[in-house]
């Protein structure tokens, strides 16, 4: 037995439930226990530990032994019981101190110790308040007279009394300051006077204020029957999937449902695919529940998220509901009763790098079995596997396919770009019947969405004369040309130059660009439509904290008429004032090299055109394509999820994809292209060997460098019924005896378990 030496904390600041559940994310995702921890702790929670000396005896300490210096600490020792090596620095005033604390200890004076320190440092706010002397009944008048010769005091304690009355709670300096329109000098003066005494309390640095007496929400007739197969479901099974079309009102449905868990005293989790999306839900949510809505944001600093974690752990009233993107699933929850999963078939619920490769949809079902608490799932156009589940029975299923207030579905026209007809009338990348469009909707002050899947002005810069097009150095994709910047980019690295002027290939000058993304649009609807405002949203535009909600308040503000955008778009933000999508070209989603690229693209296009005429008229939708005929596009037409469901299921049957079978993804990567290629191919080999199951590659991905490093992926095929644990076991044994090849140890081995 060691002694104690520290007590960290006085309870642990994790749940035994979060200790499964992260062992269960490390064993299901194949990655190690410390990945897990890493990914969902708090940094600020990761203890740092610092060297601290302290006075070691109380016995007689003879100075006259002592050199200055050891005296000076020794001294210092006095009034503060430890000392950091940094406030050791700061007293001796020199850099190398060690040979002083080394002195110290051998004379038995200081013993040296090694203490954990916490990151967090609450935020404190300085308060005033009287001192005790003068609350008494004629404490003001004494005071005053105190002060008959200092004005400027004077007019401090005259505020602080006129503040005590109005406001009735204790006041900050700051405030008394503002409201005096005075300075700290002067409070301080009072302090040291001792009229007045100064002292610190904690506060929250992130909280929500909503006046949580929103006029009683009533439901609609569809709505109520959708909240009571909901709750009937959730009698026998612990998963829903609420399968609801764009604008039928799922977000009211969400909060009737929470008040109900939060009359049972539960807390409710609330995942949403992306963090940008929490500013409009908080809103709402706490327009209903007041400040008992807490958010989890990876945009928060350490010291915020440390707070929300420890109301949750503490189970506060003012984290009865969070809301967070996927790592909101790993906070210390007490007593969850429910989760909703929102925009279940988002892409981002998946983290694909670093690990753990968690699916937060799949991870959250998995939490609330441990809590036993319930699960909604909810969207317009489920994933296959979820709808899949919630068909075959294992999760309840709650259709609602009208729009809230009646609002038709929108009405959704193709223009197809193979057509001569067409083609004659395009300007730039805009069809006739899309500006016709446009105009009429602008004029009568409705706003506009247009939707380009690419971000950029245009994807290739390409020399005329001989072909060349500029590639990044670093990855093997070709440089995407930002004309605002005039620079080329790489979107897998970040890599960047100027435009170049002419060819480096062939040196001549003659370079055109080919495709575009949204810059390119927004230049040209600015001289299509100069008298309108156009704005843009997608990852070069809403950088930094607030960059996303800065365009999203400004074209709910109606600053901006039309507003050109990449998938950001797609993601459940409800404008009231939006009477046109347009889809600038639907085939580049289409041809994705992708087992999933027919069902995204379908989501995708509804998701957007969801946007259209959400509160009181139906709104239009034109998409631009050059397969007006593709099954999906045609599917998308007729709002046809189930026929683009079946179409997608009887495929992934065929080829062996989920729901059918899940799939491991083993990625590899090396600088070196030989050793990754001989390499992969030995992993392959033993694998296919070994493994009675499908095993195809080692593949070379669309995109087969980036950041100098070669990859190839090798994919596994496990059947859906089939045991996934023993498979598992070989695969770990496999990657195991690969490590072992002395010339394969340094070849990067990731894995992707349910690889999306
Ligand atoms: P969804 O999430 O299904 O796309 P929303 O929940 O955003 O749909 O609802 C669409 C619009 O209808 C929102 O503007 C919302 O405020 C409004 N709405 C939905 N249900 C009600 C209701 N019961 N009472 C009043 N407004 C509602
Ligand atoms: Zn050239
Ligand atoms: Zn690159």
């Amino acid at each position: 037995a060691k002694e104690i030496h520290q007590i960290l904390d006085e309870k642990p600041i994790v749940t035994e439930i979060q200790i499964a559940h992260w062992q269960w994310i490390a064993s299901y995702y194949m990655c190690a226990i410390g990945d897990v921890y890493r990914g969902v702790m708090p940094s600020a929670l990761l203890l740092e530990s610092e060297t601290i000396i302290s006075q070691k005896t109380t016995d007689f300490v003879d100075e006259s032994l002592l050199s200055d210096d050891e005296y000076l600490v020794y001294q210092a020792l006095q009034l503060q019981s430890s000392l950091k090596i940094n406030e050791i620095v700061a007293i001796l005033n020199k850099k190398n101190i060690f040979p002083v604390i080394q002195k110290l200890i051998d004379k038995g004076v200081v013993a040296l110790q090694e203490e954990m320190q916490e990151n967090y440092k609450p935020k404190l706010v300085r308060y005033v308040r009287l001192s005790a002397q003068y609350e008494t009944n004629n404490g003001l008048g004494e005071l005053l007279e105190t002060l008959k010769n200092a004005t400027k005091q004077k007019e401090i304690v005259l505020t602080y009394f006129q503040l005590l009355a109005t406001e009735k709670k204790p006041i900050t300096v700051k405030k008394l300051v503002d409201s005096a329109q005075s300075t700290t000098a002067i409070v301080k003066a009072l302090i040291d006077k001792g009229l007045f005494e100064d002292y610190y309390l904690q506060e929250d640095r992130v909280s929500f204020t909503g006046n949580g007496k929103e006029d009683q929400l009533q439901l609609s007739e569809i709505q109520s029957k959708a909240l009571v197969e909901i709750t009937d479901s959730f009698i026998k099974k612990e998963v829903c999937l609420l399968h609801g079309v764009t604008s039928s009102g799922k977000t009211e449905i969400y909060i009737k449902l929470i008040e109900q868990y939060l009359l049972l005293g539960k807390q409710v989790l609330y995942l949403l695919p992306e963090i940008a999306l929490t500013t409009q839900l908080v809103s709402r949510l706490s327009a209903y529940f007041g400040n008992k809505v807490a958010v989890f944001h990876s945009k928060y600093n350490n010291n915020e998220r440390i707070e929300v974690w420890n109301q949750v752990l503490q189970d506060s009233e003012k984290a009865q509901i969070v809301i967070g993107a996927r790592s909101a699933l790993f906070l210390p929850f007490q007593n969850l009763g429910f989760i909703i999963v929102d925009e279940e078939h988002e892409q981002t619920f998946k983290q694909m790098d670093p690990a753990p490769r968690y699916h937060a949809r799949d991870a959250a079902i998995v939490l609330a079995s441990m809590y036993k608490a319930k699960v909604l799932l909810g969207s317009a156009t489920p994933s296959i596997e979820t709808y899949f589940n919630a068909s075959t029975d294992k999760y309840g299923l709650v259709e609602v396919s009208k729009r809230y207030g009646n609002v038709m579905m929108p009405d959704i026209e193709l223009v197809d770009l193979k057509d001569k007809y067409f083609r004659k009338r395009m300007n730039g990348h805009f069809s006739d019947v899309l500006i016709e469009n446009i105009t009429s909707a602008v004029a009568l002050g409705e706003q506009v969405i247009l939707f380009q899947n690419r971000r950029g002005y245009s994807p290739l810069l390409e020399c005329l004369t001989c072909g060349h097009v500029p590639q990044c150095q670093q990855c093997d994709v070709s440089l995407t040309y930002h004309k605002h910047k005039n620079q080329l980019r790489c979107h897998y690295c970040g890599y960047s130059i100027s435009k170049p002027t002419h060819c480096h290939s062939c040196t001549s000058v003659h370079l055109t660009t080919k495709g575009f993304g949204t810059e390119q649009i927004q230049q040209e609807l600015t001289i299509l439509f100069p008298d309108y405002k156009v704005g843009r949203m997608d990852q070069d535009t809403t950088k930094g904290k607030f960059g996303f909600e800065k365009i999203i308040d400004s074209f709910k503000n109606r600053e901006v008429d039309i507003l050109v955008g990449t998938q950001m778009l797609a993601k459940g933000l409800d404008f009231d004032n939006v009477s046109l999508v347009g889809i600038m070209n639907a085939d580049n989603m289409l041809y994705h090299p992708d087992f999933r690229a027919f069902e995204r693209s379908f989501q995708m296009m509804m998701q957007v055109s969801g946007r259209a005429g959400r509160s009181y008229k139906q709104g239009k939708v034109i998409i631009q394509t050059y397969n007006p005929d593709h099954n999906t596009i045609q599917q998308v037409t007729k709002n046809d999820y189930i026929g683009m469901y079946k179409e997608q299921l009887y495929d992934r049957q065929i080829y062996k994809y989920p729901p059918y079978f899940r799939i491991i993804k083993i990625t590899l990567k090396h600088r070196d292209f030989d050793k990754l290629k001989e390499g992969a191919m030995w992993l392959y080999q033993v694998m296919s060997q070994n493994l009675a199951l499908p095993v195809l590659g080692p593949e070379e991905p669309a995109i087969n460098r980036i950041r100098n490093e070669y990859i190839r992926t090798i994919i596994i095929k496990i059947p859906q019924n089939s045991s996934i644990v023993n498979t598992k076991k070989t695969i770990q044994k496999m990657l195991n005896s690969f490590d072992a090849v002395a010339q394969y140890r340094a070849i990067k081995v990731s894995i992707n378990v349910d690889f999306y």
